[in-house]
């Protein structure tokens, strides 16, 4: 008696050998269920650290805004220096793709402007609490126009309010 027991593989259907007590698929099948398994792993988890990582960012937001700014604070010196050399050295190029950007973003704010002229002080107030962001993002924010936001900003930073 060789006591070889055949099973039919679960996946390609295929009769094999039973090797193993809980034996579903032959050995092509398994190894290649293993493969699948931790792709989807993988997958799964990546997608869990992409949501986590939002979430964070969500719940922590004033605190990154903070660090943003501490962090700038305290290298202001060294990245005011280096961009003075990247400009010196890239000058023409700067500042043609300076202007093509500040257009670009001129353009897309002012399609959903909805506030023009004097900036009222709550405005002010969300603009230096939340300097850290980018002026195109807090021209959408607030409903005004890449150039208003702009030119609020240097008022701020003219005026000692604002980091320079
Ligand atoms: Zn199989």
């Amino acid at each position: 008696m060789s006591g070889r027991v055949l099973i039919e593989c679960a996946r390609c259907g295929e009769m094999v050998e039973r090797t193993g007590k809980h034996q579903k698929y032959c050995a092509e099948c398994r190894q290649e269920k293993g493969r699948e398994y931790r792709r989807e792993h993988y997958e799964c988890n990546r997608e869990k650290e992409l949501e986590c990582k939002r979430e964070y960012r969500e719940r922590n937001r004033e605190k990154i805004i903070e660090y943003q700014r501490e962090y700038y604070e305290r290298n202001r010196e060294k990245r005011l220096e280096y961009a003075r050399e990247y400009y010196e050295r890239n000058r023409e190029y700067v500042n043609a793709t300076t202007l093509a950007r500040r257009a670009e973003a001129q353009e897309a704010t002012r399609k959903q402007a909805t506030i023009f002229g004097a900036w009222s002080a709550a405005e002010d107030a969300w603009l230096l609490t939340n300097w850290g962001l980018g002026v195109t993002e807090q021209a959408f924010a607030l409903g005004r126009t890449y150039g208003s936001a702009l030119s609020r900003r240097q008022y701020l930073r003219k005026k000692g309010l604002a980091p320079a």
